[in-house]
């Protein structure tokens, strides 16, 4: 199996993976086929969008009747799709169940047989919540699993993926990733993470993202298992999730619930259809009581968010998706917000330059890579002269023009949160830049944060500090080393 990343943009990425003769471009969907009940048939989900399927091996190996047809004929001519299929262990029914008839050895030799294309050990998926010794201990036999796996993954010649565990520690999560890296999987499985979706604990999910692919090759493919609404994609692509899979378009139109990127929706409830798939267009919600109506609905729904996370990277926009899509739940903005502020090495992968503009769309703005990257840049800095620190907006072009050719000063251009050398004003993110222009405090502060910064660097080599701009006493208030002057006086300083 191969993987190519072909854009980036936050952590997130458009990629490719190359496997068994089949193309696959990333972040996708696995739509979850159900071997047993298929409630759309597994040829049509091309027409979604689905280049690849995933389904359980284990249903497949206790039903008699399955079991003997997928040895005899492979899992394709079972599920009749023309394309790759990943099969999971029954690691889903052990979290369920308790208890799964079959060891990790045994359902991985079954997944060989019925020439499935990405194989899973049987992994202990470990809830939210239970305490760091249970964690540790489940955690011990998934590694142990995942060693056995890889060893007859490499006897079979097949591709195999890494689960990640270890509940809500993030410690454990860490270790988790780091030891499956030591191990060399064709991709990871972020694992564990279905009650969190279920209970819209969506901090948690981008805690267990955060801490995993800290400790994960950056070129390796990360599957977010069990995570498949539409509502949490952008924010976890942001993050650096390549593949979801979900059986949720199936699961939840049974139980009437219309999938949209802003949350779950009762049709019973509704009045109208906001959709124009095949599904929705020329019926009303009473149509769309027919559950696999409604599930063709939910798939459609599925594959057009992933589009638009696409064009979001492929234009540079994926924060301020990301940003937008947060607003549909307070949990999932407070795990946007966690994720900027702790997920660091978002930094390393972040374009220094974009066509598009920096677009400030909220206080979670203020801990996007960029803004930390302005603040860290001052280091290397040349700067030279009296220092005047400008208000950008509501200046006098002549005067700009004027202060920004003087030998003399150099000039600091203030854009809350921004604060840079007036020659980077055309450059991204500084001028290329769109702020409100209302200012909320938390701007204010970037922006003095910044100013403190360039004070403890050169302060001393300037003679005099000054400070124009319509807002100045936001700044002399809380710096007191630096003069404000009228923009009339500003002449006088050339
Ligand atoms: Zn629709």
């Amino acid at each position: 199996m191969d993987f190519e990343i072909k854009r980036k943009d936050g952590a997130g990425r458009i990629g490719r993976i190359d496997l068994g003769g089949w193309r696959v471009e990333t972040p996708t969907i696995m739509p979850v086929i159900n071997p047993g009940i298929l409630t759309i048939p597994p040829n049509e989900m091309k027409e979604f969008g689905a280049e690849i399927l995933i389904t359980n091996s284990y249903i497949i190996y206790r039903n008699e009747n399955l079991h003997e047809k997928a040895v005899e004929n492979g899992v394709h001519s079972l599920l009749d799709f023309n394309g790759p299929i990943m099969t999971d262990s029954g690691a889903y029914q052990l979290s369920v169940y308790g208890d799964v008839e079959v060891g990790s050895k045994e359902i991985l030799g079954f997944q060989n047989d019925i020439e499935s294309d990405i194989h899973v050990p049987l992994d202990l998926p470990t809830p939210p919540g239970v305490s760091w010794d249970r964690a540790k201990n489940d955690l011990e036999v998934t590694l142990k699993r995942a060693r056995e796996g890889v060893e007859v993954a490499r006897n079979n010649n097949s591709v195999i993926a890494g689960p990640i565990q270890g509940s809500t520690h993030l410690d454990l999560r860490k270790k988790s990733a780091f030891e499956m890296s030591k191990l060399y999987f064709d991709l990871y499985c972020i694992g564990g993470v279905v009650p969190m979706m279920e209970s819209y604990d969506f901090e948690n999910l981008i805690k267990a993202v955060v801490a995993s692919k800290s400790c994960l090759p950056f070129n390796a493919p990360v599957h977010l298992f069990g995570a498949g609404h539409p509502m949490v994609f952008a924010v976890a692509v942001a993050f650096g999730c390549d593949l979801f899979d979900s059986a949720a378009y199936a699961l939840f139109a049974k139980r009437n619930r219309y999938l949209t990127n802003r949350g779950t929706w009762n049709v019973k409830e509704m009045e109208y259809l906001p959709c124009s798939c095949p599904a929705c267009h020329g019926r009303d919600v009473n149509d769309l009581m027919d559950s696999e109506l409604l599930a063709r609905h939910n798939l459609y729904a599925t594959f057009e968010e992933l589009r638009v996370v696409k064009e979001a990277i492929r234009r540079g926009e994926l924060l301020e998706l990301a940003s937008e899509r947060a607003r549909s739940h307070p949990r999932l903005h407070s795990a946007l917000k966690w994720g900027l502020e702790n997920g660091d090495w978002i930094e390393e992968t972040t374009p220094f330059s974009k066509k598009s503009a920096f677009f400030y769309t909220g206080e979670e703005s203020l801990y996007r890579p960029e803004i930390s990257r302005v603040h860290n840049s001052i280091k290397r800095y040349n700067l030279k002269g009296n220092i005047l620190l400008f208000l950008a907006h509501d200046i006098d072009e002549e005067i700009a023009g004027k202060i920004k050719c003087s030998k003399d000063i150099q000039v600091m251009e203030i854009k809350p949160p921004f604060v840079y050398p007036a020659e980077l004003s055309r450059t991204y993110p500084y001028g290329q830049s769109l702020v409100p222009k209302h200012i909320d405090s938390g701007r204010h502060e970037k922006a003095i944060e910044t100013i403190k910064e360039i004070n403890k660097k050169y302060g001393d080599r300037f003679d005099e500090k000054y400070i124009v701009g319509p807002e100045y006493k936001d700044y002399t208030e809380k710096l007191n080393d630096i003069k404000p002057l009228m923009t009339s006086q500003v002449n006088q300083l050339l």
